[in-house]
């Protein structure tokens, strides 16, 4: 090797939760450690997570919550580091939680707190990093990998990309690990985005703009009845959105990705049949106009809107009542919380995620065709392939 050329033994492309996860793992282990993050800082990403609050693990982590055909593989991985680790990780980082129902966030209510502990325990482990630069390529070496050949060189033994997914507006959010593995021979199952809004072509919407209500969300594909999330409903200008349309998001994102017909049913008063809500609303015509009759129900901007698409058609009020359908015409890419698809987990190792195809090779966190529903179990499975991946990947 020249005398400009840094020696690794691990290099990590990607600075965020998964990344930093990777490289306090391995930097434990006594590994020497370089992460590349193309940001000016570390981890931005956590800084928005959970409204700035970052819901950061949940008790209930199971690979049911996860949308991946490789359920023993998640297994696997939580096996080895899962949400116990994490709170304990964190506990040891002097981050206290609170727990809210299932999910945890930290004590403080600020994000910060997480990337700083994370930050913290990185810097004085001695992990070393590069900002701002955009790797090129990679050479493979008998025992590693060059990283720019050309241009300052860095040599490493063993490498990690942990670049997140292309969803979301935080810069950062660009896919380059998607390339990255495509350059090193990897499959990558089209990346697509997930727990998003919906974005929808009704300018009526926006009479109905800002209201939030509880319902039941039914996603369809193909008149196929997929599944179902009950929950705050949010209606914008150009679309619906809320958990109950976050957790929809992914399932109609492929569905529309393949060309397949797609669209949500909300049922606005889920608690009561059709037949009640029919008859419930009879007998208040007894008394009252259908406006007045239909009123009390949902938030009022609701009911007027349900009012002038009926045209004040008492059976037409209960239909929407129970199936206002929307036919999205996509997923918000920019609202998007995480990334669905990825680098093709049959390629991978299950229990190290070790490249199958490059041996030195490791991917952690969202990079991978690995996604889960809202919860707190994107970050989970940021953790658990990012200690994964540090640890496997120190190994000499
Ligand atoms: C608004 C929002 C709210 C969310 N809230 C939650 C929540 O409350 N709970 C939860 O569990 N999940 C939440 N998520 C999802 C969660 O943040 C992600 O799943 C998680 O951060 C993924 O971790 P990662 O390490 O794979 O990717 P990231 O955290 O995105 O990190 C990837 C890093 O790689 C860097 N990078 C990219 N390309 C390059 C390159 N070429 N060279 C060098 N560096 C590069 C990026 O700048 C970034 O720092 C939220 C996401 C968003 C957008």
């Amino acid at each position: 090797m020249g005398r400009n050329i840094l020696e690794y033994d691990i290099c990590i492309i990607g600075g965020g939760a998964s990344g930093l996860m990777a490289a306090i793992t391995a930097a434990k282990t006594g590994a020497s450690v370089l992460v590349f993050e193309i940001n000016p800082d570390l981890a931005h990403k956590i800084l928005a997570t959970g409204n700035g609050r970052c819901n950061f693990t949940n008790s209930n982590i199971n690979s049911a919550a996860y949308h991946n055909y490789n359920y023993d593989c998640i297994e696997n991985i939580f096996d080895q580091f899962g949400y116990e680790d994490t709170l304990k990780f964190f506990y040891e980082e002097n981050v206290l939680y609170d727990k809210r129902g299932d999910l945890y966030y930290p004590r403080t209510n600020e994000a910060a707190t997480i990337r700083e502990a994370l930050v913290k325990t990185a810097t004085d482990l001695g992990v070393e990093f590069i900002y701002e630069r955009k790797i090129k390529s990679f050479n493979t070496v008998d025992d590693g990998f060059v990283i720019d050949r050309d241009i300052n060189p860095v040599y490493c033994n063993k490498l990690i990309i942990a670049t997140g997914g292309n969803t979301s507006k935080i810069p950062g959010s660009n896919g380059d690990g998607f390339y990255y593995a495509s350059l090193l021979g990897h499959n990558v199952i089209s990346p697509l985005p997930a727990l998003g809004k919906l974005i929808i072509s009704d300018r009526s919407l926006s009479k109905v703009s800002g209201v939030r209500t509880k319902a039941k969300v039914n996603t369809y594909v193909e008149d196929e009845l997929i599944e179902f999330h009950e929950g705050e409903l949010q209606f914008s200008e150009d679309g619906i959105s809320g958990i109950v349309v976050f957790q929809a998001s992914r399932c109609i994102s492929r569905a529309l990705n393949s060309g397949k017909k797609a669209w949500v049913e909300c049922d606005l008063i889920p608690e009561y049949t059709e037949d009640e809500v029919a008859d419930m609303l009879k007998n208040r015509l007894e008394n009252h106009n259908t406006a007045d009759a239909i009123s009390g129900i949902v938030p009022e901007k609701l009911t007027r809107y349900i009012y002038n698409k009926s045209q004040g058609d008492l059976d037409k009020c209960v239909k929407l009542f129970k199936h206002m359908t929307f036919i999205p015409d996509r997923v918000d890419d920019k609202t998007a919380q995480v990334t669905t698809g990825g680098v093709d987990m049959s390629e991978i190792n299950k229990s190290t995620l070790e490249s199958l195809i490059h041996p030195g090779l490791y991917f952690a966190g969202e990079v991978l065709d690995v996604d889960g529903i809202c919860g707190g179990y994107n970050l989970q499975w940021a953790w658990s392939s990012g200690y994964v991946a540090g640890l496997h990947a120190s190994e000499r």
